[in-house]
């Protein structure tokens, strides 16, 4: 099939059961499909991976998907056979697979049957693997999660670094792909730069989420209180609360419990099973609030999150968006509250003490950028776009009024007085 008798919205229909694109979607695969490097910028939730799974069901030979975990690989593989019935569609290379199991992927792969193969960084490292890939036909490379190459990003991986050389080894031609949910300006030539493809074509979505109410309000020692009002005014919807540490997280579950507030903790120092658990009680709906570490959250799709609190301030504005992005997903209004006190910036630089000095200046630099947010008196959503590199209308812009600093603007005086300070 020559590629301008591809019909995509077909292909779409065929492997996916969509009727519409979203987005910008279209573009994208088309991109790929016309062998262009691409690099696509979308929130989460935006469908940034039928962008490479449907060009790779499309196309001969296998696409193989850098991915950074291995729980979100296993996802998208188990949806994947689940649109299409044939089991080799879609493989994962890892470590955890015995010989006979990387035997079969190997014989899938060269029998054409594999579309995809999703792999680790650091899997794609092994001489072995990179040996065979490179006798095999490669459709395109998709590096998932890009952001995770730049330092500036909020998840920096030391193995999405040598992507680029290993890339080369395997084939000097294969277009690339990469994406990513989380592109600052500067994160994005970061993403170019290191993977060598500076001509890559662009597509980024909006990140504007018109939805969400953006507020701030000033943290005393009264928090905790501030926040039992704040939940029983929200009685019976559907929240997540948000605390640095495990010990906090544990405290105002119980306190809101105490309340009589339906809430249970989640962190990563509760048994796997817990954790799974307690998820699955907020999915289902038998709790309305979890209290949760930054642990939660990853992979959850509720869509009638009502609102997201922050009982302490996070660390860069990149994790505030994502943090705040899961409220809303369905279109409904969502509340996104954050408590500030400097002294928990404070806090935040004294974590980052011990760590090399290159990463205490990011962390110092993304953090003086959450201040700047906390403390503007302009438009809070004007801020964040701004953050990624969007330009936004306070007046006119989609979901101007949904501010704290819009609907309630400093008096002139007060501005002033600040001023005088
Ligand atoms: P991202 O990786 O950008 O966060 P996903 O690829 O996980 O987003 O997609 C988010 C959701 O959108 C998934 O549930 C997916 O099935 C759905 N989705 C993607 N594309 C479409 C489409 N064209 N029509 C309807 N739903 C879609
Ligand atoms: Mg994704």
């Amino acid at each position: 099939m020559s590629l301008t008798e591809i019909d995509l919205h077909k292909q779409l229909k065929k492997y996916f059961g969509f009727s519409q694109f979203k987005g910008l979607q279209e573009d994208v695969v088309a991109s790929i499909v016309h062998k262009n490097d691409t690099f696509v910028i979308m929130p989460t939730g935006g469908g940034k991976s039928l962008c490479y799974q449907l060009p790779a069901l499309i196309e001969e030979g296998t696409a193989i998907v850098v991915s950074p975990l291995i729980a979100l690989m296993k996802n998208q593989v188990d949806a994947i056979r689940g649109i299409s019935s044939e089991y080799g569609v879609a493989h994962v290379l890892n470590s955890s697979l015995n010989k006979t199991e990387v035997k079969q992927v190997k014989e899938d792969i060269i029998n054409g049957v594999t579309k995809l193969l999703y792999v680790a960084p650091e899997s794609l490292t092994k001489e072995d693997y990179v040996d065979f890939l490179k006798e095999q036909k490669i459709s395109f490379l998709a590096i998932d999660e890009a952001h995770c190459i730049s330092e500036w990003g909020h998840d920096f991986r030391p193995e999405y670094r040598n992507l680029r050389q290993i890339i080369k080894r395997i084939g000097e031609n294969i277009p690339i792909i990469a994406l990513t949910a989380t592109a600052t300006p500067k994160v994005q030539e970061d993403i170019l730069k290191n993977l060598g493809i500076p001509k890559a074509k662009t597509f980024k979505a909006s990140f504007n989420r018109p939805n969400l109410y953006y507020e701030v309000r000033p943290k005393t020692k009264n928090v905790d209180a501030d926040i039992i009002r704040f939940v029983k005014q929200n009685n019976g919807k559907s929240g997540i609360i948000y605390c640095l540490s495990r010990k906090k997280v544990e405290e105002l579950a119980q306190t809101l419990q105490v309340n009589g507030i339906n809430a249970i903790p989640y962190h990563a120092g509760l048994d796997a099973k817990t954790r799974s658990k307690h998820q699955d009680m907020f999915l289902m709906e038998e709790v309305d609030v979890v209290v949760a570490t930054i642990a939660f959250g990853m992979g959850i799709d509720k869509p009638d999150v009502r609102f997201v609190i922050h009982h302490d301030i996070p660390k860069s504005i990149e994790s505030y968006y994502q943090e705040t992005g899961r409220a809303g997903r369905d279109g409904g209004e969502g509340h996104c509250l954050a408590f500030y006190a400097y002294k928990d910036i404070e806090k935040l630089e004294k974590f980052m003490s011990g760590k090399p000095v290159a990463e205490q200046e990011v962390g110092h630099a993304l953090l003086q950028e959450v201040v700047a947010y906390a403390e503007t008196s302009i438009s809070r959503r004007k801020f964040i776009l701004h953050y990624f590199g969007e330009e936004f209308d306070e007046k006119t812009g989609d979901g101007a009024s949904m501010d704290d600093n819009v609907r309630n603007p400093k008096k002139q005086h007060e501005a002033k007085e600040e001023l005088e300070l």
